[in-house]
């Protein structure tokens, strides 16, 4: 109940907010920016447009690619790394004020315990799902992700990294293949990598070029050192935030953008941030679930009886009698009862470990 009245008010201050948006307007000294860091309550924006009036007494730091640590305006909607907006500049004390943010085309969000909404990450366009020969895949973490993806509209994408150890793991193959034509049904597309041997990078790059996209899986299945080939900077990224950090002002990034060129947002990049890890499920149905498994989905009408918990002793389940008949994957039908049964004790039944 009190999540159904939470959720009015939001879209009720969603509105307010949406008018207090309309009455704000450029009067030509707002710079255009993207944002690729958020503090919590401050957050660096990266110079993509410069103010068509510039302030009297110019800084050098009002240039294209230029980065402001910003605060922001008190009204304004949740904003998340990733999102365009627009700023003013307080040339004296180098301080920047985001006044507008302008059109998002998505918004990934998760609540936390407290029925909180909490950003992600803004703009996002892929999920690139990694796994690897070894550590063993967890079949369900991937699940999950997929259902994530599908649940934010974002193309996930799988990535089998550390190829060259698939000689020695038959059953790594064959995961592959069961995602392969999953994905050949539902619109995805599964490669595999090594950042190894520095096969499949060229096919890893045209799937997320000119797009932001964001990096999960398990631990230890080599997503840094797949981030690390494609961005041979980004270990200065790091570096930038770890000396801010140092000075005391900022100890805590939630996410940040790690641009292919930091000259050129609209190259694409990838947004580094713990959120996805993070992302609970409890808040959904089993409904919401499903959507997450197509083939499974396509199915939901003909079990017996209604309320069918698609458990595996369900007497009359139409999942577990195509999965009898060869049609489905019982495991992903396990994967689906698991993830129902964790939104309903509202609590992780598999704590997801990646990065
Ligand atoms: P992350 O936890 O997902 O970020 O994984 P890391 O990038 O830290 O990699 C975990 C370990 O796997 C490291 O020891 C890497 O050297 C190793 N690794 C990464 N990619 C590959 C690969 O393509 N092949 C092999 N054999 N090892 C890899
Ligand atoms: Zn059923």
């Amino acid at each position: 109940m009190s999540l159904i009245r939470g959720r009015k008010i939001t879209k009720r201050q969603a509105r307010q907010i949406e008018q207090n948006q309309l009455t704000q307007v450029d009067d030509g000294t707002l710079a255009t920016g993207v944002i690729i860091s958020h503090f919590g309550k401050q957050l660096d924006v990266q110079i993509t447009a410069l103010p068509q009036i510039l302030p009297d007494h110019p800084s050098d730091a009002i240039t294209l690619g230029a980065i402001w640590r910003c605060h922001t305006r008190t009204n304004l909607p949740m904003l998340a790394t990733g999102d365009t907006v627009q700023f003013s500049l307080d040339t004296t004390a180098n301080l920047g004020r985001i006044e507008r943010l302008c059109e998002r085309t998505r918004l990934i969000t998760r609540p936390d315990r407290y029925h909180k909404v909490k950003p992600v990450a803004a703009n996002v366009d892929v999920l690139v799902i990694v796994f690897a020969p070894l550590p063993k895949p967890a079949v369900n973490l991937i699940d999950r992700y997929l259902l994530i993806a599908r649940l934010n509209d974002i193309t996930p994408l799988l990535v089998m990294n550390k190829a060259d150890l698939l000689v020695d793991h038959a059953d790594a193959m064959q995961i592959i293949e069961e995602y392969q034509a999953l994905g050949e049904k539902y619109g995805f597309s599964v490669i595999t990598t090594s950042s190894t041997t520095q096969t499949g990078l060229d096919a890893l790059k045209q799937h997320i070029d000119g797009k932001l996209s964001i990096f999960a899986g398990q631990s230890g299945v080599g997503k840094s050192s797949l981030i690390n080939a494609l961005l041979p900077d980004a270990q200065q990224a790091t570096n930038i935030i770890s000396v801010n950090s140092q000075l005391g002002q900022h100890t805590t990034t939630t996410s940040r953008l790690l641009a292919y060129d930091t000259q050129n947002l609209a190259a694409g990049g990838i947004i580094d941030t713990p959120g996805i890890r993070e992302y609970g499920i409890w808040h959904l149905s089993a409904d919401d679930i499903l959507a997450g498994f197509d083939e499974l989905n396509e199915l939901v009408g003909s079990c017996q009886f209604r309320d069918c918990n698609h458990q595996k002793n369900a007497k009359g389940c139409a999942f577990w009698a195509a999965a009898d008949a060869g049609e489905v994957l019982p495991r992903r039908i396990e994967s689906l009862t698991l993830l129902i049964d964790e939104a309903k004790n509202g609590q992780s039944a598999v704590k997801p470990s990646g990065k």
